[in-house]
């Protein structure tokens, strides 16, 4: 699409030339400036400053060798990264993925998608985010943990509870965070709870940490639908994926009255008319590091269908995707509108094609933006880092109602900056403009060092 403002159409020029080769990074950028014209328009201050092009420029790239031995002997050499994007509001923050995916492009997109939902969350985090392309599947415990050492024999550097605090993402969980936490304890020698996020309960982590973004995600869909005078009452529900935000969306989405009849891995998905139990994902995901299809010997009734793009035709009225980015396309948006979809907010980061989006919102579907709707992670992570800095631990009632407030706080936000310019119940452009306007006002009157 060709943007109407003329600043706005230098910037994302140049971005596209600077980065001709990172595809889902000027799909993020794209997003987002689109959804800024308006207030670009009505605020000179905002190209006085540069804001734009300081925004869309990370702080700080890093970008360095892992290399650890595998159980053969053998030396393997896996690229690890950390994009410090940007500290207007506070320390960077974002997660960590592991997946063989992961390249430049993807880890820069996440940690500019990281700016915008950080200051939606209301707490102080700036954006960031890192990772590598090591794969962990079908690698032992011996090898995720000598591969953690290594990553963060490097990433220390970098890191600090007042200037960068990763946390978990795709391929990251309680275990990886726990050898990256023995590694940095280790080469510091410091107890130090505030430098990474996701860690065990019982040695400085929140309790419901585990369960917040697709606890948070629901509670997101559930404000989203009441507003339109609907809720998860009664409602089919598809959750795509199987992992962390997967497995914790899909409990929620059943305590709120939905009941899930479809979830997804790489490989396939199952669906069970009955309902799926978010329990038996939890042992066969993270108990016994299976796949998918392993959930027939549990019930043998449910069906397996090789493939993953395939679970956006079974019929539903609310769909969460929960995996990955791009996972869910034009033709994927299609079939939910032809099967009457209500709802569609997103888990993962950026699941949805912008054709997909465009499809969506056009056919009149309750859209809710992963920065919005999947914030709930960081969120509860910022409330770690508070538990950690008072030396105190929270019940998980407490942290639970923390995190519900949040994400109705965030629907609402979202929901008033979309009327406020001119695009009402659009939660992408309202979610963009919220969580652009308090990072870009904290910028301005930092003066322009970065
Ligand atoms: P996990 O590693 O726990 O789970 C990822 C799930 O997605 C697995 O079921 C995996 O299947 C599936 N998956 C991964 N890659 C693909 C692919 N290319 N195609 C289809 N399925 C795939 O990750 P999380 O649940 O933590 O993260 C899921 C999404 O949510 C990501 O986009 C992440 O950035 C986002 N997110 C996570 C937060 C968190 O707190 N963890 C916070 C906010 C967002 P398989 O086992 O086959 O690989």
């Amino acid at each position: 699409m060709a943007f109407k403002s003329e600043y706005i159409a230098r910037v994302y020029d140049d971005v596209a030339k600077k980065n001709a080769n990172e595809p889902e990074f000027l799909q993020a950028v794209k997003e987002v400036l689109e959804s800024l014209e308006p207030v670009v328009e009505k605020d000179p201050s905002i190209e006085a400053n540069g804001i734009l092009e300081r925004i869309i420029e990370p702080e700080r790239v890093i970008m360095f060798r892992v290399s650890w031995v595998d159980d053969n002997g053998k030396v393997q050499v896996n690229r690890g990264y950390r994009v410090q994007y940007n500290s207007a509001i506070g320390p960077y923050k974002g997660g960590l993925r592991l997946h063989p995916s992961v390249n430049l492009s993807v880890i820069k997109f996440l940690g500019f998608e990281q700016i915008f939902k950080n200051s939606l969350t209301g707490l102080p985090m700036g954006g960031g985010k890192g990772g590598s392309d090591f794969d962990p599947k079908g690698k032992s415990d011996n090898e995720i943990m000598r591969f953690c050492q290594s990553f963060m024999t490097e990433l220390v550097k970098h890191i600090g509870a007042d200037t960068d605090v990763p946390a978990g993402d795709i391929g990251v969980g309680a275990r990886e965070i726990g050898y990256m936490f023995g590694q940095y304890k280790r080469l510091t020698g410091l107890y130090d709870g505030g430098v990474l996020t996701g860690k065990k309960v019982g040695a400085g982590g929140s309790l419901a940490r585990t369960e917040a973004t697709g606890y948070g995600l629901c509670y997101f869909t559930a404000e989203m639908l009441k507003a339109n005078g609907q809720s998860f009452e009664g409602k089919r529900v598809i959750v795509s994926g199987s992992g962390n935000v997967a497995t914790y969306a899909n409990q929620k989405a059943t305590q709120l009255g939905g009941k899930v009849v479809a979830m997804s891995d790489s490989n396939g998905y199952i669906v069970d008319e009955n309902g799926i139990d978010y329990k038996i994902i939890k042992e066969i995901k993270e108990v016994k590091r299976a796949r998918i299809k392993t959930y027939l010997d549990y019930v043998p009734g449910a069906k397996y269908v090789e493939g993953c793009k395939g679970i956006w035709t079974v019929p539903c009225d609310i769909a969460l995707p929960c995996a990955t980015q791009n996972e869910l396309d034009g033709e994927s948006a299609d079939a939910l509108i032809a099967n009457k979809v209500i709802a569609v907010a997103e888990g993962a980061n950026m699941p949805s094609t912008p054709d997909a989006v465009a499809k969506l919102q056009a056919a009149g579907v309750l859209f809710g933006p992963a920065k919005a709707a999947n914030a709930g992670g960081v969120a509860t992570s910022g409330l770690e880092m508070s538990q950690n800095s008072q030396r105190l631990s929270w019940t998980f009632e407490e942290v639970d109602q923390k995190l519900h407030d949040i994400m109705v706080n965030i629907y609402k936000n979202a929901s008033n900056a979309a009327e406020t310019v001119g695009q009402p119940g659009n939660l992408v452009v309202g979610a963009n403009v919220a969580g652009f306007l308090k990072v870009a006002e904290a910028m301005k009157w930092q003066g322009i060092a970065y």
